[in-house]
């Protein structure tokens, strides 16, 4: 496919989109039954309806019944564990494998004109960005995203918290889940910003930054801090009415769901003249620009904030404008 048509390469081979980044119309009064209309397909499709589906498959086909749940065990936990790094393994490593093992597509598409592993860097563990983002991936990332699924289940079985019934509350838990992307949205914008407090940003969440040039293995690439505070989102399920398959439906989109921004392609080709959008680019900007794009857009939090970037080079100029004056605010 030919993605000039879509977008500009630079003389250093870094791609973008033509069409500006939009954030979501939720929010905005007077409210737009028609923007909402035009935007809700890319909120549900591909990922969300496939994250909700597969959840589905994994609360009705691979999650332990009730009595097991109850009690607190090292078998079912170890299930839980393995199933979940079996779908990162799958979606990660199929993705990585495809765009940039085999690199399929070339750069076609590639925001960034280079591939990590084209240049070692004494930044991470054995020099390999991929290598050094697996590890952290499985040692510190499932571990803690299956202690908070284990948890919650666990929760759920014993009776701890305003679990809810599809029969009985069918509305709200549609609600509910339709919602639980945008709430995971909200949550992430807030702890993010938290951890680039210049502290924090140094002792954890510089890890997570060390991948300038992300690779779908970057996605959960984090300091253990940084994990404990991204699932802890889906403690709402104990404050709000709830039943596990959301709360496994938002753990999901917290864990294999962090792979859409850090995929580093607009476009996964399926065929010559074919393919689907990713949705990365804003949060792949964040990784360029650090200080853009907190958020992914579903919601307009970096736009009310300022930080929005919408991938223009209107964009660029006013973000490089917003570091000046930061700058000079600094200086004086
Ligand atoms: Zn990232
Ligand atoms: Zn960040």
């Amino acid at each position: 496919m030919d993605d000039t048509r879509f977008g500009t390469r630079d003389k250093r081979g870094n791609w973008r989109p033509d069409a500006p980044l939009r954030v979501g119309p939720l929010p905005d009064f007077p409210w737009s039954a028609r923007r909402v209309l035009v935007w809700l397909p890319g909120y549900l499709l591909p990922w969300n309806l496939a994250f909700f589906m597969l959840s589905g498959a994994l609360w009705f086909g691979m999650t332990p019944g009730r009595e097991t749940l109850q009690t607190l065990a090292p078998g079912w936990i170890a299930l839980i564990f393995l199933r979940n790094s079996a779908l990162v393994l799958a979606l990660f490593g199929a993705l990585e494998l495809r765009l940039y093992i085999r690199r399929r597509q070339g750069s076609r598409f590639k925001y960034n004109g280079a591939f990590p592993a084209d240049k070692p860097s004494d930044t991470f563990l054995f020099r390999s960005q991929a290598k050094d983002n697996v590890l952290r991936t499985f040692v510190s990332g499932l571990p803690i995203w299956t202690a908070y699924e284990a948890g919650l289940l666990w929760a759920w079985a014993n009776g701890y918290g305003p679990w809810a019934l599809w029969g009985e509350h069918p509305l709200w838990l549609g609600v509910f889940a339709l919602i639980l992307p945008l709430l995971h949205e909200l949550h992430f914008y807030a702890i993010h910003r938290m951890i680039h407090i210049p502290v924090l940003y140094r002792l954890v969440h510089s890890v997570h930054h060390n991948s300038v040039n992300p690779s779908p293995w970057s996605s959960l690439s984090m300091h253990p801090v940084e994990h404990l505070l991204y699932w802890s989102g889906s403690l709402i399920h104990l404050l709000l009415p709830s039943h596990p398959l959301l709360a496994i439906y938002h753990l999901q989109t917290a864990g294999i769901g962090a792979v859409i921004g850090h995929i580093g392609f607009d476009k996964i080709e399926t065929g010559p003249e074919s393919g689907f959008d990713t949705h990365a680019y804003a949060h792949y900007l964040h990784h360029k620009y650090f200080e853009v794009n907190y958020a992914d857009g579903g919601l307009p939090l970096d736009k009310w904030m300022g930080t929005w970037h919408d991938g223009t080079p209107e964009g660029d100029r006013k973000m490089q404008e917003r570091f000046r004056r930061k700058k000079e605010s600094r200086g004086g």
